[in-house]
């Protein structure tokens, strides 16, 4: 009996923590703080001093820019970069990271204000197109926090709901953002997070779920005319918005 619990665990699939597709024994790596990545994953993580700083001087530079091109806004305070832990960054939210061989579902990323602008952490090791992602969910963030005042969206949605205004929409604009750079590799990433965001039963499937329905996602950057960043989210003139009350969830 028991050989067979243990061949059972031996036999226990895992996930890769970033791609979430299962992974062979021996087919992936381990990483400080146990989750586990696998090989094409690992190709591409932001794991040395020096990737770290080509993210935070170049690459995110280059992201902005497109930020502000793509959705015709500017988002002018200064940002910089600390790359953590799964641990670390759990502990910013008052939690403990316990990885198992499954996904395991955390926070990713971060926007801390400072006194000169914000702090945007990101996990160390993820792979850079994650990173990418990740970075744009935390700059709608920032834009969201420079714009919008947050008593009015909670008056106006209250205190749950409110959290859907904000997570809903950086994680619309993380897929949108995505699709818009044409690069297939970006695209299945977007479509890839689009289906697993719209799985999950909390701010940021439910809110993905409104804002896809207002904000239906496009490919090219001159199709793009109406966004949650130059149409007044709350109240609407016309109707309100989420459309529905009760949220919607779809049925699959
Ligand atoms: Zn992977
Ligand atoms: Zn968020």
């Amino acid at each position: 009996m028991e050989k067979i619990i243990n061949n059972s665990i031996c036999m226990k699939t895992h996930y890769c923590d970033f791609c979430r597709r299962p992974m062979l024994l021996g087919g992936y790596y381990t990483l400080r703080d146990g989750l586990e990545q696998c090989k094409e994953c690992y190709s591409t993580a932001i794991d040395t001093q020096e990737e770290e700083c080509q993210f935070a001087k170049v690459t995110s530079s280059l992201i902005i820019g497109l930020m502000q091109t793509y959705f015709r806004i500017e988002i002018d305070v200064k940002i910089d970069f600390d790359f953590v832990t799964a641990d670390e960054m759990a502990k910013l939210d008052g939690k403990i990271f316990i990885p198992t061989p499954n996904f395991d579902g955390r926070t990713l990323g971060r926007a801390v204000k400072n006194h000169y602008g914000y702090s945007i952490y990101i996990e160390e090791g993820t792979p850079e197109r994650f990173a990418i992602m990740n970075f744009v969910h935390e700059l709608a963030h920032i834009w969201q926090y420079l714009n919008w005042n947050e008593d009015e969206i909670k008056a106006e949605y209250g205190e749950e709901d409110h959290k859907l205004v904000y997570e809903g929409m950086a994680t619309w604009v993380q897929i949108q953002f995505l699709l818009l750079t044409k690069y297939d590799q970006y695209i299945d990433l977007a479509r890839q997070n689009e289906k697993s965001e719209l799985m999950r039963e909390d701010a940021y499937g439910w809110g993905l779920y409104n804002f896809k329905a207002k904000y239906p996602f496009v490919d090219a950057p001159e199709e793009l005319s109406k966004t949650p960043f130059n149409t007044k989210i709350w109240p609407e003139v016309d109707s309100k918005w989420p459309i529905e009350k009760p949220l919607m969830k779809p049925k699959n």
